[in-house]
């Protein structure tokens, strides 16, 4: 593992032209362990030129899609050679739990790379259309975007950004959250080994307000890509209305998690850990709110917490932790704030509320799972997004009383139902007004299945078929094959005296309208 991190811009590695580092900390020690370049707005405009040269003059967006593919399948395949190093770093950058880096976030980056090469193979740069008696027309795709990622899954929203983008022939900068850019910046690093050309994928280690500032409001980029908070997303809309970007958005969530009475509890309360505690619960579509019926809840709940206990914390390169440190300090103390938040308001705590000791580790940023019973919707700790081992507990009655509570939200990501009635859960699963539900899991997030959110959770898709089209511009071209426009526009006929004119043919007022 480097100690040293560069920018990487216009098929260079660099450092920043302030010359300026910062260092990266491990949340397992509290302890600094690499520097990287700290990118500032001169960075990003670089990258934004380099960007947009490579697309409007260099080969890529030219090139065929089944050879942007090939380009991506080498990615593939260099991440999966380099699986072990980059699984490391996103343990000591961004405190993924070692068998997580390896297990998820890896497989993902992989299958990432390898479904948008698919789709980039199979889809036309030119779409034929109708061929009209005298005419040819086509449609074509084109499009230099911006990537804005946050911190939670660092590798895998790089995969996210980069791949479809690409595959569909723009070009892209990246910039990773501020303090978890090293697996980013080695993407980008092996994008350049994997041959693809100067200049179509840069990223820009930096702050929001430098770089990603810069980037969205940059008259040279022409698609922003944003996953992060809905307070930033907003932010992201204002900026790229300045010469009105397309902006696709994945947002913040508290997403509900739905137990019916005739559940399989074991299957459920596993389930329901899953879906809150995964990486800690710093996951935008973690199922943070868990509504359980009410004949079932004590002894759900029982259970739930027996479970929750046995989660091992400890140092995300130790194997055998189940759950790593909180990302960062900041992020520590917000998640403690919450919890001090839902006993002020009348929850009780019934398992964790407090910061987990790992012995040899007490500079790292742990905290226990948690849950909070004695929680009503309208609460403020059932009500945002905590983004930490935190789960509120809510019982319903019947399944109108679950689908309103489910809906007492701003956000709309995800969310899932538990039922031994597959028909019963879609019932409600229907009625959720979320972009994704899963029944009978959770967090099955596949890159060929459109992912994205209702409400303040987001605008647009990512993934399959639909995410790659968000980064495609639609352009209708018609070839005229029938001559003069004279021949088959008569009444613009400018050798025609005045007087003379016939109207259009078929037409008894003047023929076509100049377009709007
Ligand atoms: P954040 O909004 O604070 O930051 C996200 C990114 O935006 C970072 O790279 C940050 O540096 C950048 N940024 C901040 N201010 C900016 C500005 N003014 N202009 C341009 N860029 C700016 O989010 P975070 O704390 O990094 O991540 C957590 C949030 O992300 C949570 O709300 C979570 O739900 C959300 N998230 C959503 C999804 C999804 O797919 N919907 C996935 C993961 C995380």
């Amino acid at each position: 593992m480097a100690d040293r991190y560069q920018l990487v811009i216009g098929g260079q590695l660099a450092d920043a032209a302030s010359g300026e580092t910062f260092d990266s900390i491990d949340p397992s020690t509290g302890k600094a362990f690499a520097t990287v370049g700290k990118g500032g707005a001169e960075d990003a405009r670089r990258a934004a030129e380099a960007a947009r040269k490579a697309f409007d003059q260099g080969p890529w967006p030219k090139m065929k899609g089944r050879e942007r593919a090939a380009a991506l399948l080498k990615v593939a395949d260099l991440v999966k050679q380099n699986a072990g190093a980059l699984a490391e770093l996103e343990a000591k950058d961004a405190g993924h739990t070692i068998r997580m880096a390896k297990g998820a976030d890896i497989g993902m980056v992989v299958s990432t790379f390898r479904v948008f090469a698919e789709i980039a193979a199979k889809e036309n740069d030119e779409e034929p259309l109708a061929r009209n008696p005298g005419s040819m027309n086509y449609v074509r795709y084109e499009g230099v975007c911006v990537g804005i990622t946050p911190w939670n899954f660092p590798i895998q929203m790089a995969a996210w950004k980069i791949a479809p983008a690409i595959a569909a022939g723009n070009t892209v900068v990246i910039k990773p959250a501020t303090y978890t850019p090293l697996t980013t910046l080695e993407i980008g690093r092996l994008c350049l080994e994997a041959g693809i050309p100067e200049g179509v994928v840069n990223v820009v280690a930096g702050s929001g307000a430098a770089v990603g500032e810069e980037l969205v409001g940059s008259p040279l980029v022409d698609k922003v890509a944003f996953t992060g908070s809905t307070e930033v997303g907003r932010r992201i809309m204002e900026l790229a209305s300045s010469n009105i970007k397309k902006c696709t958005l994945e947002l913040g969530g508290k997403s509900a998690s739905v137990v019916l009475d005739d559940v399989d509890l074991d299957y459920a309360v596993d389930g329901a850990m899953w879906g809150v505690f995964f990486h800690n619960g710093q996951v935008c579509s973690a199922g943070t709110r868990l509504l359980v019926q009410r004949p079932i809840v004590d002894e759900f709940l029982a259970e739930l917490t027996k479970r929750t206990e046995g989660i091992r914390v400890g140092p995300a390169l130790d194997p055998a932790s189940d759950e790593g440190p909180i990302e960062s300090k900041t992020q520590l103390e917000t998640v403690e704030r919450y919890v001090g938040i839902g006993r002020d308001e009348g929850a009780d705590v019934l398992t964790g509320g407090e910061r987990a000791v790992v012995e040899g580790h007490e500079g790292g940023f742990y905290y226990r799972p948690t849950i909070l019973g004695n929680v009503k919707s309208s609460m403020r700790v059932a009500q945002e997004e905590i983004f930490g081992p935190v789960l509120v507990v809510i019982p319903f009655e019947d399944e109108a009383d679950a689908v309103a509570m489910a809906n007492d939200s701003i956000y709309g990501l995800a969310g899932g139902v538990w039922s031994s009635d597959n028909g019963r859960a879609v019932k409600v699963a229907e009625q959720i007004r979320t972009g994704t539900v899963w029944i009978n899991d959770y967090h099955m997030i596949n890159p060929r299945y459109p992912f994205g959110g209702y409400k303040q959770s987001g605008i647009g898709r990512e993934h399959g078929e639909m995410g790659f089209n968000e980064y495609r511009q639609v352009k209708h071209i018609h070839v005229d094959l029938g001559g003069p426009s004279r021949a088959r526009h008569p009444w613009w006929d400018l050798t025609v005296p005045k007087r003379e004119q016939p109207s259009a043919p078929g037409a008894e007022t003047p023929g076509p309208k100049a377009p709007g």
